[in-house]
């Protein structure tokens, strides 16, 4: 017998998938990014506030992740964009090294 969902209808936590690590989190611990298109690289843009328009990716903002996600090229695929990538503006949000491995 299938136990009743007791919390059906809520909406306010939404998961996502982080495409660094691929662990699941609250979306409220992720930052989304979106592609947006350069003249010759297409930057991938942090979105804290969610109302960029487009296809948007999620990511903890830490290193690792950022390095993970940038070493399985993650962005163009999850991004759905092909060619070079500038994440540049990504250093803004993540957080300072640690060099703990
Ligand atoms: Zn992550």
């Amino acid at each position: 017998m299938a136990r009743r969902l007791r919390e059906t209808g809520r909406l306010d936590e939404v998961v996502r998938t982080c495409i660094g690590c691929r662990q699941r989190a609250d979306k409220t611990t992720l930052v989304r990014v979106v592609a947006v298109q350069g003249p010759t690289t297409t930057v991938v843009t942090p979105d804290p506030h969610g109302t960029l328009p487009g296809r948007g990716a999620h990511l903890h903002p830490t290193h690792r992740c950022l390095e993970l996600a940038t070493r399985r090229k993650a962005f163009g695929r999850a991004l759905r964009v092909e060619g070079p990538l500038d994440l540049d503006a990504l250093a803004s949000v993540v957080e300072d090294p640690k060099d703990t491995a």
